[in-house]
């Protein structure tokens, strides 16, 4: 048995088993925990946020944000790690073997009630699926895709939640290994994920244009592009081509961890455009003792690898 296949087999052995030990919310249903989440999500719904609004709708007080359902039970941030009882030890067979890298790349939510102010939610994560060895943008890896089952005090479901992760060989890692024979001359910049939802917008970019969804029914502008209007709900939409002025309402730069596709530093801005919706996109020939937020920024396009352009901005 090889020794990739070998590591499956292992892996595999946790399907269908908790991954780490249960665990039940620190804290019950609360308001305040729901305001953050409602302000951070910019989810104006006054039946989160006011008992009256809900008994109004039909509730006996507020509700939970459905997709708040995993938060109730999350473990707390610990500069020195993750407890005992949080590790997964289908994950940590991963890390020994060198797949240290972690991304999440799916979430599924089902639910079966709405949480209440005082509900206690309990939370066991199972291993549901682990996958052959892949190769992807980030590296070569495995999917693992873990179901948390929630419930109540009274052990009643709740909801749950399928979530899958990648774990990866981080590319330096894989250049490490490889060392021996020819090291990759190039490692390819990392590609998006082009969906029926987003098609448009990286045809667009290849046209040196850049598109923003705009709904057909009511005019409102949306980025990222999604299947749905979060005003009217209509699934018809158009695009309009962005007028490529915008001002910096954001940024970060990037150090570690480093892709060798990239280079570093790396500054990327989060560019509220003229026309009002924010994109994600890197800032070309500036150092960052030139940023500011609120300055302004025009469009360009880069040729990262021929035939494949992304947008950019420089300061304007
Ligand atoms: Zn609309």
């Amino acid at each position: 048995m090889s020794d990739a296949t070998d590591l499956v087999t292992r892996a595999r052995a946790f399907v269908g088993k908790p991954a780490a030990t249960p665990v039940a919310a620190r804290d019950p249903v609360n308001l305040p925990a729901i305001r953050r989440w409602c302000d951070a999500m910019g989810d104006r719904n006054p039946v989160y946020q006011d008992a009256a609004a809900a008994r109004a709708a039909g509730f006996d007080g507020i509700v939970a944000p459905p997709a708040m359902l995993d938060v109730w039970t999350m473990s707390p941030f610990r500069p020195g790690g993750r407890a005992s009882t949080e590790r997964m030890q289908v994950l940590e067979l991963f890390d020994a073997a060198g797949f240290t890298g972690v991304v999440a790349t799916n979430v599924e939510q089902d639910y079966d009630r709405y949480l209440h102010e005082g509900d206690r939610v309990h939370c066991t994560a199972i291993v549901e699926d682990v996958s052959e060895e892949k190769r992807t943008a980030l590296g070569v890896g495995h999917f693992v895709t873990l179901r948390y089952e929630f419930t109540d005090d009274a052990g009643d479901a709740v909801g749950r939640m399928l979530f899958r992760v990648l774990k990866f060989r981080p590319p330096l890692a894989q250049a490490a290994t490889a060392q021996a024979a020819a090291v990759p001359k190039s490692i390819p910049h990392p590609r998006p994920a082009v969906t029926h939802d987003n098609a448009f917008f990286w045809e667009g970019i290849k046209a040196r244009r850049l598109l923003v969804q705009c709904c057909a029914a009511c005019g409102r502008l949306r980025h990222p592009p999604g299947p749905m209007c979060p005003q009217c709900r209509s699934l018809e939409w158009r695009t309009v081509e962005a007028s490529g002025r915008g001002t910096i309402h954001s940024f970060v730069v990037m150090h570690q961890p480093r892709l060798p596709a990239l280079h570093y530093p790396l500054t990327i801005l989060l560019v509220e455009l003229a026309e009002g919706v924010r994109v994600v996109a890197n800032l070309l020939e500036a150092g960052a003792q030139q940023l500011q937020i609120g300055r302004a920024v025009a469009l360009d396009f880069v040729e990262v690898e021929p035939g494949y352009l992304l947008p950019a901005f420089r300061l304007a």
